[in-house]
Parts: structure tokens; sequence; C-alpha cells
């Protein structure tokens, strides 16, 4: 599939979930949030009961917010997209957060060998999270596995689920191992925690492919009778190479701890709209809105759609070559982010944020 293609069914996929799902464009509530480059590049694009949420939260109601990590590896870039949307609503509403770093989901995805070796990445992860600047006094990280509660209130949980319900949401067929189904109540255990113990709504900023948990998540939070979730879609974001963003194709993503080298040599191999020569691209100018280069640049660089229209008005122009001014100036942005959030990273005191309970 040619990344037009995949940029192209991404849009699709979506359109149809808002319907289906009864998911409302985040435009509708521009002007009820502060300004927001999340917004305005639409790395937010949609939500589910934020409305509903906001004129709870003018009615002196607090929230929290929900948003974890499987970790079984180094974070990239695209992982901290989300934190960066928990950042935002902290910052804008002084909300509670709660980062679940799910080593159980892992051991039973298969993705780790032990829960030990989930608990190195778990920290790791962690410390990078956090390093986004979390207000101590209003942000909590747990592991999962550690945690008493999130056993009592799964096994709560599991009793207002069937197994049909589960294996069809999920598309767990017989041959998984029976602790995908139960995941499916410690992921909704995670979700409600808030709401069980203080009676706040919650909302969870998520990829629109992990709406299923929350759709389980609703139906579970009515039969309890407690406030059901809201949620905040994030953009699906392609990989340097236009396809899906994967760990487990480490040259589709930068990750905070790559070295220079990889950084550099990843981002020269992106995928570009170019023309395939220095002449054409001069005569003809290149092609932004099929470019993962500009569209990272959007992302995690640029600050205005002023200055990002700006730049596809140089690219479409021909003043801009590939490899030689674009490329560079993303290899040299994330080089100096990774190097900023590493650094920021050790100094992070785990213990002001840990939560065992
Ligand atoms: Fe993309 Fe820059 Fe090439 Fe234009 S000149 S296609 S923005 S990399």
């Amino acid at each position: 599939m040619k990344k037009h293609e995949t940029l192209q069914k991404s849009t699709a996929d979506l359109k149809r979930m808002f319907e289906e799902f009864h998911i409302r464009p985040i435009e509708e509530l521009v002007n009820r949030l502060p300004k927001s480059k999340l917004i305005d590049f639409k790395i937010i694009i949609a939500h589910r009961d934020f409305d509903l949420l906001l004129n709870e939260y003018l009615e002196g109601n607090k929230f929290s917010i929900v948003s974890g990590r499987g970790p079984s590896g180094p974070i990239h870039f695209g992982h901290l997209l989300v934190f960066r949307v928990v950042k935002f609503l902290q910052d804008a509403f002084g909300a509670n957060v709660y980062i679940p770093l799910s080593d159980d989901e892992k051991l039973v995805f298969g993705k780790i060998k032990s829960l030990k070796d989930a608990e190195f990445w778990a920290l790791d992860n962690a410390r990078v999270i956090l390093a986004l600047g979390f207000d101590k006094n209003r942000t909590k990280v747990y592991i999962s596995s550690k945690q008493r509660w999130v056993y009592k209130y799964a096994l709560e949980i599991a009793r207002k689920l069937t197994l049909s319900t589960v294996k069809n949401a999920l598309g767990v067929d017989d041959s998984s191992n029976p602790g995908i189904p139960f995941y499916a109540a410690v992921q909704i255990a995670h979700i409600l925690q808030p709401t069980l113990d203080t009676g706040e709504r919650v909302i969870v900023p998520i990829g629109l492919d992990q709406d299923v948990y929350m759709r389980l998540a609703r139906d579970v939070a009515e039969r309890m009778k407690i406030k059901k979730p809201a949620s905040l879609y994030i953009r699906f974001l392609l990989g340097l190479n236009g396809q899906p963003m994967s760990s487990s194709v480490p040259d589709t993503a930068i990750f905070v701890n790559d070295s220079e080298e990889e950084i550099w040599r990843k981002i020269m191999k992106a995928v570009t709209g170019g023309q395939p020569t220095i002449e054409e691209q001069r005569l003809k100018g290149g092609n932004p809105s099929g470019c993962m280069v500009f569209e990272w640049l959007k992302v995690f660089v640029f600050n205005s759609e002023k200055e990002a229209e700006e730049y596809a008005q140089l690219c479409k122009n021909g003043d801009l070559l590939c490899g030689f001014d674009c490329k560079p100036m993303l290899a040299r942005a994330f080089i100096k982010m990774a190097k900023e959030i590493t650094t920021k990273a050790e100094k992070i005191n785990l213990e002001d944020f840990l939560w065992e309970a």
C-alpha cells in the first residue's frame, strides 16, 4: 500500500468510527479549551463526553485523567504524544493524573518473559514520561501487578462482563491464554479506579484503536452505577517510512534513547514528498501533504499553523531540498529533544510519584 493510500484509509476509518461509536470532532469544543498546538495541529482529533466533563468542571467538579503504558521496551516520541495531551489537561484544569504501568498486560500477551523484566522498563518509562513535567502533587504512577486494589477491582468488574462480550470486543479466540480476557477487567479497573475511589469522572486520552476498552469500561460503569469515563482521541501518526509506527519495527520511530547516529540514519531514510532529482525538485516543488518529514516537523517541531503553512509553501515552490534542508532540520530537532528529555528523566525522583497500595 502506498503512503497516500495509508493516509486516506486512516481518514475513512476515522469517519466510520465517529458515526458508529458516537465520537465527536474536537473542533466543537475549541472555544472552550485553552489554545494549544495539540488542537491546532489536530493531534487531539475527537472526544466522547468531554463536553459533559467540561460542564461538570464549570460546576466545580474535579476530574481525573488515566493514561497508561505497557512497559516492554524503551519509549519513542510517538508514545509521548499521548502524555503531552495528559500534561496539557493537567496544566489547563488541575486534574489528577494516574499512570498505570501495565506489566501484567505485557506478561499475558507474551511481550515479556517475567514481571521482573517488565519492572526495569516500567521504571525507565515512568522517568521519561514524568520528565514532561507532571505536577508531583497531582500525579500517581503505579506498576499494575504491585497494586492490591487492581485485583480486587478487576474481580468486581469481571462479574459485570461476559466472556463472549470480551471475546467479541477483543477478538480473543479459544487458543488464547485465559489471562487475556481477564486482562480486560484489569484494564477497566485502571480506568474506573479514580471514579470508584473518589467519585471523580475520568477522561482517558487514547488512540482510536484502543476505543474498544473504553466502550467496555463505559458499559461496566453503567452497571456499577458510577460516572462513565470520557475519552479524547489522539491522531494516528504514521512512522518515518509512511507505515504505522511500531516498537517492533524500530526504524519507524525515534526512541528517546536512540543515539545521534541512529536518529540521523532513521530520518535520512524517511519517506518524503520530494522529486527524484534536485533539478526536478527545484522546478516542480515537493508535495508536503504526502511527506512524513513535513508531518513530523508539524507534530514535533513547528509551533504554529502559520509556521507550518509558510514551510509548506517553500516546499511547493521548490525552495527546499528534502535531504539538505528538511531531514537535517528534523534530525537536529530530535537530537536536541532526546537529549533534553533523557537529562530530565535522570533527575526524576520516582519516589515523588510512585504509588503502591
Ligand atoms: Fe517534505 Fe521538505 Fe521534501 Fe518538501 S522539501 S517534500 S517538506 S522533505
